[in-house]
């Protein structure tokens, strides 16, 4: 019985890469410095691997900022603006992609399926250039064969790279990027030749595209691509890989019937009817599957007993020797490793288990069905089980109830919009055009020192307060010099926006590395949500109404929604995720009429994943959707009609959900909308109605550039085209946390200048 590892996180048990990076892109290290630390990285996690037992360890899992990134410099496909020389793709061009540069912007970034990792989308068109210009999957390989590790190397399938991808700028929308197929597959030819020769046996395709509602077009082109590569597999075991949910009936048939692929990877955590699929269907006889029972996307200690069963019934299926133990997906979607988390109690550490754990679980698995179980350890699991079950931090009755009895009354606000927004403008005598931004500002080095400290207990309650009070300070008078309308505080006290939240609610558990990559550099330590959710008292009011007191604007009150929280936080797998959402949009319901109370007029309740938490089928979307603008909607019903209440939303993609949105019943929303070409107005170019007060975007701020007036006028022009100007307000993209003030005042000088100059023209 052998074990398999789809994916590893590369961040670093300590967020090493991040750090590396970020040095390298100010400047203080070398690219050698860099590449030390990365060959460092892959080295213990392949001898990590390899000395845990595992057979299948993937390789070219590692990136400097994303796989899907990777295969774009793979293929050479970089887009024209950033005037690729040719040749073995360097830092230089490989940064500007993803960063931009002086004179032109960064690429689209977007969610990965409903993951909250963000991927580079490729620009492609009839014009695009292909040549095999990254040797990173190669070399990647011989590093570990070097170091006496054969793994399987894996990549972005072909068709899911380019039914990932857009087309370039000026090429048709309805431009078919399958047609591009010709065009890469003799690159994936080179990149296997290569392979072979330096002696690979396996490699792995991901092709999660699978689990989604794909049409016949769509699967042929898996026929054609596998069947146009198979000469190349001759020698060469073929692993074809999907994740994140069930591989849809007809998609199973398409693939299992290919020629030349050897094996199948099926997600059988988040995918719950894969076992009936493989049952009912049957199985290529001779081939090997591989079965992911071990959660990629969750931080919860495997259930092996339940795990064994569902490998015993999988074995009667496909036989012993034709069925791999593996992960549900890279375990790049989980914390990295437990070790190294020291202030976890006991009980809740012996629930869990990471990356590293995780590793360990496939293979004792696999060692079990081998008939080499280890009883101590199958032992520890089932105890550690049963103590979950049983454990009275888990429940609390009184919240349980509250929650269901919220699941089938209505929640609306008592007045309609536009009767609201006439009431809230008569108190808050906003200029048309109102400026804005979306909570945080640049969190400085002695902004994180201050809070370090403060956790620490090296400095007292009062010294902390009287910090983060000048910081406060300081970001309210610099919004008054910009002359920006609705204030905020800058969130100088949150490190993280859902974390904020947990440490204050009761029902969370912390931890001190438990990070996942986003996108690039950044990572996120979402909270462990283990009980019944509760908050025990005011969390923002405190600083909130300080900051209000700070000037005569108004000052937006800023919260983290419901489904946000949920989504952004590793969240308990023994109750429906609904029932979590709820109790969490009670908590924070209190905190909003605790805000109102306080005096605080505008209050804003950031959605950013809303949009990330939806099911990838079609079939499963609108039962989710229910509940998640239910739960937004009760945080908010009871407000006055004076009291503004906003959301903002992040990374594209909104027009399928435009209904949901305008459902929410939100006064304000800001959106996301430059990084994704404006691809949300032409929602409101096709004629969707919208009544409420709206943010697009007018600058990126994942990117460094600096955004000119003229080119936000544009934008905001643009804008006025489709959407009413009373309704419209002149805000960023998102929060501004990750820029420096170098960045941010002359950005948001440009942006307030332009709202100025339109609101002359209008
Ligand atoms: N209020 C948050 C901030 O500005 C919103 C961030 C987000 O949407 N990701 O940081
Ligand atoms: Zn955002």
């Amino acid at each position: 019985m052998a074990s398999h590892i789809v994916g590893y996180p590369r961040i670093g048990p300590k967020r090493e890469l991040k750090f590396a990076l970020e040095s390298f892109w100010d400047g203080k290290s070398s690219a050698e410095d860099l590449q030390h630390v990365a060959a460092d990285l892959r080295c213990s996690i392949w001898k990590q691997m390899a000395s845990a037992g595992i057979k299948y360890i993937p390789s070219n899992t590692f990136s400097y900022y994303d796989q899907v990134l990777d295969t774009t410099a793979m293929l050479g496909a970089v887009p024209e603006r950033y005037l690729f020389p040719g040749g073995e793709i360097e830092f230089d061009t490989y940064f500007s992609m993803v960063r931009g540069n002086a004179s032109v912007p960064a690429m689209e970034m977007t969610k990965w399926f409903d993951t909250n990792y963000h991927f580079i989308v490729p620009e492609l068109g009839p014009n695009t250039k292909f040549s095999y210009s990254s040797h990173k999957a190669v070399s990647e390989y011989k590093e570990a064969k070097a170091l006496g590790i054969d793994t399987v190397p894996v990549f972005i399938g072909p068709v899911t790279y380019l039914l990932l991808s857009k087309p370039a700028k000026g090429v048709e929308k309805s431009f078919p990027l399958l047609s591009l197929l010709g065009n890469i597959l003799p690159i994936y030819k080179e990149v296997i030749a290569e392979l072979k020769a330096a002696g690979a046996s396996w490699i792995q395709f991901d092709e999660p595209i699978l689990v989604l509602d794909l049409d016949s077009h769509q699967l042929a082109a898996f026929s054609k691509s596998y069947s146009e590569l198979k000469s190349s597999f001759s020698g060469l075991n073929v692993l074809m890989e999907t994740y994140f949910a069930d591989v849809p009936a007809e998609a199973y048939k398409t693939i299992t019937s290919l020629n030349g692929i050897s094996g199948y990877g099926f997600d059988l955590v988040r995918g719950t009817n894969t076992l009936d699929v493989i049952k009912s269907m049957g199985f290529p006889s001779g081939k090997y599957l591989f079965a992911g029972v071990v959660d990629g996307r969750n931080i919860w200690a495997n259930d092996l007993a339940a795990s064994i069963n569902t490998l015993q019934a999988l074995e009667a299926v496909v036989g012993k020797d034709k069925l791999v133990v593996s992960t549900s997906c890279s375990l790049m979607h989980t914390a990295v490793d437990l070790v190294n988390e020291t202030k976890l109690d006991s009980e809740i550490k012996s629930w869990l288990a990471f990356a590293a754990q995780k590793v360990v679980e496939v293979n004792e698995l696999a060692k079990a069905l081998a008939g080499d179980k280890d009883e101590a350890f199958f032992s520890a699991n089932a105890a550690a089980h049963a103590s979950r079950k049983s454990s009275p931090r888990v429940t609390n009755d009184e919240v349980q109830k509250a929650a269901s009895a919220l699941k089938d009354s209505n929640h609306s606000r008592a007045t309609n919009v536009s009767a609201r927004l006439d009431a809230q403008q008569k108190k808050l005598k906003l200029p048309i055009l109102p400026t804005t931004t979306l909570g945080s500002f640049p969190q400085t080095m002695e902004l994180r020192r201050v809070r370090r400290e403060y956790k620490a207990n090296k400095i007292t309650e009062e010294e902390y307060v009287k910090a983060i009070k000048e910081e406060i300070n300081e970001v309210v008078k610099l919004q008054e010099e910009l002359d920006i309308d609705v204030l905020v505080h800058g969130e100088p006290e949150r490190n993280d926006m859902v974390e904020y939240f947990g440490e204050q609610l009761s029902g969370f558990a912390f931890t001190v590395n438990g990070w996942v990559q986003s996108y690039g550099s950044r990572c996120v330590k979402p909270p462990i949500i283990y009980g019944d959710v509760s908050r025990p008292k005011a969390m923002t009011v405190f600083w909130s109404s300080m900051a209000q007191n700070m000037t005569s604007r108004p000052m937006k009150g800023m919260l983290t929604g419901p489904v946000t929280i949920l989504n952004w936080s590793f969240v308990r797998n023994d109750q429906p995720r609904s029932e979590t959402c709820y109790q969490i949009a009670l908590a924070i319901k209190k905190e909003v009429e605790d805000l109102e109370a306080a005096g605080v007029q505008v209050i804003q309740i950031d959605e950013a994943a809303l949009r990330e938490g939806l099911p990838l089928r079609k079939s499963e979307q609108s039962v989710y959707l229910d509940w998640a603008v239910h739960s937004f909607r009760i945080t908010n019903c009871s407000v006055k009609d004076t009291t503004q209440i906003h959301t903002h939303m992040c990374y594209s993609n909104f027009n399928d959900i435009i209904h949901s949105i305008i459902d929410m019943d939100a006064d304000v929303i800001s959106i996301e909308n430059s990084r994704s070409n404006e691809k949300l107005l032409t929602v409101f170019r096709e004629g969707v109605k919208y009544g409420a007060g709206i943010g697009p975007g007018v600058y990126d701020i994942h990117s460094p550039r600096i955004p000119s007036t003229e080119e936000i006028t544009d934008r905001i022009n643009k804008m006025l085209a489709v959407l009413e100007a009373k309704i419209l307000w002149v805000n960023p993209d998102c929060g501004l946390k990750t820029r420096k003030y170098a960045e941010v005042k002359p950005a948001l000088t440009n942006m307030v200048a332009a709202a100025k100059l339109l609101r002359t023209q209008l």
